[in-house]
């Protein structure tokens, strides 16, 4: 019989063969950075809970009680009637939280990322984006049709070459990550606001790994830079320090209204459910309330860090905050050594291309404010372990 998937297992077994194939598992979140997978406790050093708040009893309560009255699903987009109360008053929270005019929810950070690019410039339009931008701005740049420039990895002088040679395109974008979510290296975001100025470009600065994390206030790198009066268009993810989930763009009220007009992510897509809205409402209310959880996790970060470098662990590159990437080089290696620290009690995540580039397989161990300073050292001891045995 004709098999029109047939040529789906070649290419499964392709990557089989060069160690790229996923396995597709199931974890157990437990409170506090632990996990269960397959019938052991883990510490999860894979999760992007940075400030121990998914778990946090506050948010389950304020999540449980409005999912008993207003029910579990949105029932419609945004547009038509699925924006209740729940989403406005966690809107306005944002707003404030970022000292912004005004604020627009999406269902994931994905979405803001990829919606609001393609609401903003279309053919005729130049985008500039750095090479290890996150794939949502990638796959944003690609929907919106207008020409895309990626340039060399903070590269300025590249991209004031590609600014200059755009000064006849109707409108320009610079798109960056502020945290580069495989690297944990912070983009240049004063000099970035420089040439958007001087070349009248557009800017926008994806804060998914920084929003909580990054900033006196938690207001991310932005804050940490000094840059927040300069007119970068902010986008932020729900998902990850805050404990919750969706994707936010905070702005001047005339961004948010062509993006409530124009961002089909967040038109043609049903609504965040609001219980998630309250959830996401009780940890940005956190993320204020209680500075002790970043500076924790960034003091914890630095503990590894050294704790690594004590152990003669040599492949970390520069970086900061709870992303602390271990280069491997092949996949397999990645692979072997993460297996070798769950075998150890040690849950961490291998990464491979295509997420990152050939050649650079890592492990990503990310770190949250609810693991202790022995959970810590234990990791790095059995990292250092597991790559003394591997040669
Ligand atoms: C995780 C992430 C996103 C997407 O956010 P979600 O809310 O998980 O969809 C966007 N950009 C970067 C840099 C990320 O790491």
């Amino acid at each position: 019989m004709h098999d029109p998937l047939s040529w789906i297992s070649d290419e499964l077994s392709v990557l089989d063969e060069r160690g790229l194939a996923r396995t597709r598992r199931s974890v157990t979140p437990l409170a506090d950075a632990w996990c269960e997978l397959s019938g052991k406790r883990l510490r999860n050093f894979a999760t992007n809970d940075y400030l121990n708040l998914a778990h946090d009893p506050r948010l389950i309560k304020a999540d449980r009680s409005v999912a008993a009255s207003a029910g579990c699903g949105a029932r419609a987009s945004a547009l038509v009637a699925g924006r209740t109360g729940w989403h406005t008053r966690l809107e306005t929270k944002l707003a404030q939280f970022e000292h912004q005019e005004a604020a627009i929810l999406f269902p994931t950070g994905y979405a803001a990322n990829s919606g609001t690019i393609s609401a903003i410039v279309s053919r005729g339009d130049v985008v500039f984006s750095d090479r290890l931008n996150h794939a949502s701005l990638i796959d944003g740049c690609r929907l919106s049709r207008a020409e895309t420039r990626v340039y060399p990895h903070g590269d300025l002088a590249a991209l004031q070459r590609e600014l200059k040679a755009a000064s006849q395109a109707r409108r320009r974008l610079i798109v960056t990550d502020a945290v580069f979510s495989m690297d944990a290296d912070l983009a240049p975001l004063v000099e970035l606001c420089d040439l958007a100025e001087r070349h009248e470009s557009m800017l926008l600065i994806d804060e998914a790994h920084a929003t909580g994390v990054f900033g006196e206030k938690g207001r991310g790198v932005a804050e940490l830079k000094g840059i927040e009066e300069r007119g970068a268009i902010r986008v932020g993810t729900l998902s990850k320090a805050v404990g919750a989930m969706g994707g936010f763009v905070a702005g001047p009220q005339k961004l948010i209204d062509w993006l409530w007009n124009r961002a089909r992510t967040q038109m043609f897509s049903t609504a965040l459910p609001p219980a998630v809205c309250a959830a996401a409402a009780e940890g940005i209310e956190i993320i204020q309330r209680e500075p002790w959880r970043r500076e924790r996790l960034l003091t914890l970060s630095d503990r590894l860090r050294s704790q690594l470098q004590d152990r003669g662990v040599e492949s970390v590159p520069q970086s900061v905050g709870p992303i602390v990437p271990v280069v491997l080089n092949s996949a397999r290696a990645a692979i072997a050594t993460a297996e070798c620290l769950e075998r150890a009690g040690f849950l961490v995540g291998a990464i491979r291309p295509p997420t990152v580039p050939e050649g650079t397989s890592r492990l990503r161990i990310t770190l949250t404010c609810g693991h202790r300073e022995e959970d810590v050292d234990e990791l790095a001891g059995a990292l250092a372990a597991a790559l003394r045995k591997a040669g």
